[in-house]
């Protein structure tokens, strides 16, 4: 990594006067939760087009509720790293001015970070299909049906299938837009509509990419950081207190 980065990035913070991160399950790993597209990562083990979706949802609701079931569980414990922490804190002190994320873990909110616009939803929020009444997670573990109208219960995350959430997307394309600094972190940019975000920025406006493995929209970025995440925010943050 490039002392010079390091500077140049903390300096591109501190002049912005709205600075947006855009976060992707890349943000999570040091979390301990598998990105998706890297080795390793979770939809090399499942067929997220076959379980996450709604066609599984509505007919082979066994298998998609054991297949968030144990999702649930296996990010139940996890905590953020220092990098979420570093975006909290950076948001406090009005060096952020919002995170937009694709992940459905809940850990920015944990960290702190409050102007928050997930695209995908998060996991641990339960509603029913049908009636779309909000229910708990102990109900969705127990697979019972909707107490008001009998139907599925299912966590709100989007599924395969379902348009993002409108609120939350027109609140990231309004934030996008004014954005005059934005930090994508951890996103292969892969995934159709978010990957568009990027480029409804002015060709001035200033972007830092942080991720460990090329993406189509490289050609966009001032700097990249090809390190762990949490590693790079550490390394910003304390030039930023050096400055
Ligand atoms: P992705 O798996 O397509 O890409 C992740 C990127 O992060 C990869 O390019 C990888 O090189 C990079 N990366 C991994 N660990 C990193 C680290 N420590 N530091 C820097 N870079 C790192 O993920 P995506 O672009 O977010 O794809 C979107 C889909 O993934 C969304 O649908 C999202 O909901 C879902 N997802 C979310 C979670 C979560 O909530 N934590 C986990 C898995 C997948």
């Amino acid at each position: 990594m490039k002392n010079l980065d390091f500077k140049e990035a903390a300096l591109m913070i501190q002049k912005s006067n709205y600075t947006v991160a855009l976060t992707g399950a890349g943000m999570s790993t040091e979390s301990g939760i598998p990105d998706f597209r890297s080795k390793g990562g979770l939809w090399r083990k499942h067929d997220p087009t076959t379980l996450a979706s709604i066609e599984s949802l509505t007919h082979h609701y066994p298998l998609f509720h054991q297949f968030y079931k144990e999702r649930f569980l296996s990010l139940r414990d996890c905590q953020p790293h220092q990098g979420h922490y570093i975006l909290a804190k950076w948001e406090k002190e009005g060096l952020l001015q919002s995170v937009i994320t694709q992940n459905i873990d809940g850990l920015h909110h944990k960290a702190g970070n409050k102007n928050v616009y997930e695209l995908h939803g998060n996991l641990n929020c339960i509603f029913c299909q049908k009636c779309r009444k909000e229910d708990t997670i102990e109900s969705f573990f127990q697979k019972a049906p909707c107490p008001s109208c009998g139907g599925l219960l299912r966590p709100g995350v989007i599924l395969f299938g379902e348009g993002l959430p409108e609120e939350a997307w027109e609140g990231a394309v309004y934030e996008i837009k004014k954005a005059k600094l934005l930090l994508v972190i951890g996103t292969s940019l892969l995934v159709s509509p978010v990957n568009q975000l990027p480029l409804l920025m002015g060709q001035k406006d200033k972007k830092i990419l942080i991720n460990h493995d090329p993406t189509p929209l490289n050609h966009l970025f001032n700097i990249i950081f090809k390190e762990r995440a949490g590693e790079v925010l550490g390394r910003i943050q304390e030039t930023l207190m050096e400055e």
